[in-house]
């Protein structure tokens, strides 16, 4: 048996594996099919040499983990940042296999990085570094194996590269490789938006379930980038108020809330939040603490822990980053009466229409937008009901509720597969 989790609030790895313990007791888990959960099926860490724009040569490290493939091919981002560290990408990995068992699209869970600052290098580098990663990624990558897409720092023109070097390699042209490529390219229309309009769709939701309002309410957003600014846009044109918005240099207020678009106009133009019309900017850590009816943490893991969840004011957190709330904040929430829809429910959203674009590039027949955002809500809406029934069955909090779904409907397939041996 693995050894017990203990300690460490800011180590996602050990975060994920006390959740994972929970919702294997509550659903008496197998030990043996335990013992294979609460470990990656596969890791991978590379080095990955590359020629710099100045002639030097610089050695990058890289990592792919595959979590589980039980329910299908490994599916997950890439991130490229300096902090990037292998229980990092090996916590992100699982919670890919939760996310994709609570939505049922029949994927296992991955996760890659590379330790990185793509601030600090030009974009033929960015393009060698990932053609080399790639291609040291080859023997365990493929449609039918591991299905990397973008996460922080990495984006359509990254998975572009990314599909061209597998390609090269096959000799043919593997659209279905990645996810989140360019629309031109094989892409789904509406993936780029689909995680912040999951979060605002299960955001509704979860309004619903702690009687709260549908709309009018004041929301507050940690992070502007894909999640945090689309997921801001889409519950704004739900009529709910954006009061507060941060980033990693700051954060503004506005108590009668923002004109969205106009807001995404103004980052856009100088690529901060900071310094917009008719604001005041404040410290961005006082965000999550701000008084608000929702919260919406989009930014990056471990930023309500022990030691400011007490001072949270939400009724309700919407979880669209990975890992934004230690276990030891959970008790504390849920204590206060906050409702929190974890991330492997909250940002599905993307997830999702990958799901789409995998199956739309298999196919080689695009669906319209409006397609793909209806069957997209379905699965959504679906996903929390099954979450809310499960929380209500073992009388626990939803992200319990949610792991309790995750783990049996991977635990259902690997006992229908059984062992070979
Ligand atoms: P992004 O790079 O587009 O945006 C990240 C944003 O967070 C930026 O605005 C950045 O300035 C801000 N930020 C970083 N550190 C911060 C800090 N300490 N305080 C405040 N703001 C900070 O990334 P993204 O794609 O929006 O991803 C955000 C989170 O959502 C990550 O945890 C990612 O794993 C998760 N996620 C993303 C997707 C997706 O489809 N993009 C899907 C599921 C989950």
């Amino acid at each position: 048996m693995n050894p017990p989790t203990t300690g460490n609030e800011s180590n996602p790895y050990l975060q994920m594996r006390k959740r994972l313990d929970k919702a294997a007791q509550l659903v008496e888990l197998d030990p043996g099919h335990y013992e294979i959960l609460s470990e990656p099926f596969q890791e991978l860490s590379i080095a990955i040499p590359v020629t710099m724009d100045d002639g030097s040569l610089r050695v990058f490290k890289g990592y792919r983990v595959q979590h589980s493939i039980a329910r299908g091919p490994a599916k997950g981002g890439v991130r490229y940042a300096p902090d990037v560290h292998l229980d990092e990408v090996r916590a992100l990995a699982a919670w890919m296999t939760w996310k994709c068992a609570v939505v049922n699209v029949p994927f296992g869970g991955g996760k890659g990085g590379i330790i990185c600052d793509t601030r600090r290098m030009s974009q033929a580098e960015i393009e060698r570094l990932t053609r080399r990663y790639a291609s040291g990624l080859l023997d365990i990558i493929g449609p039918e194996r591991d299905v990397p897409a973008p996460d922080m720092n990495t984006n359509e023109q990254v998975m572009a590269w990314f599909m061209d070097t597998y390609s090269m390699h096959q000799r043919a042209t593997q659209t279905a490789i990645v996810t989140g490529k360019p629309i031109g390219l094989g892409g789904s229309k509406g993936r780029r938006e689909a995680t912040g309009l999951g979060v605002a769709m299960i955001a509704q939701e979860a309004l619903k379930y702690a009687g709260l309002p549908e709309t009018g309410c004041r929301v507050a957003v940690q992070g502007s980038g894909n999640v945090g600014g689309l997921g801001a846009l889409f519950m704004h044109e739900r009529g709910h108020k954006i009061i507060a918005m941060s980033d990693m240099y700051g954060a503004i207020r506005n108590d009668e809330g923002f004109d969205m678009p106009v807001l995404l106009e103004h980052l856009n133009q100088t690529g901060k939040l900071t310094g917009f019309a008719g604001a005041t900017d404040f410290a961005g850590e006082e965000l999550l603490t701000i008084d608000c009816d929702v919260l919406i943490p989009a930014a990056t893991e471990n930023q309500i822990t022990s030691g400011n969840a007490d001072a949270v004011q939400a009724k309700v957190i919407v979880e669209g980053a990975n890992g934004p709330t230690s276990a030891e904040a959970d008790a504390i929430l849920e204590a206060k009466g906050i409702v929190v829809v974890p991330d492997i429910l909250a940002n599905a959203g993307g997830v999702t229409v990958s799901y789409f674009e995998w199956v739309q590039n298999r196919m080689g027949y695009f669906w319209e937008k409006q397609d793909v955002f209806d069957r997209m809500e379905r699965i959504m809406v679906e996903a929390f009901h099954d979450v809310e029934a499960a929380a209500k069955k073992h009388d626990t909090s939803l992200r319990i509720g949610a792991y309790c779904v995750a783990v049996e409907r991977v635990a259902y397939c690997l006992n229908m597969r059984g062992m070979y041996a």
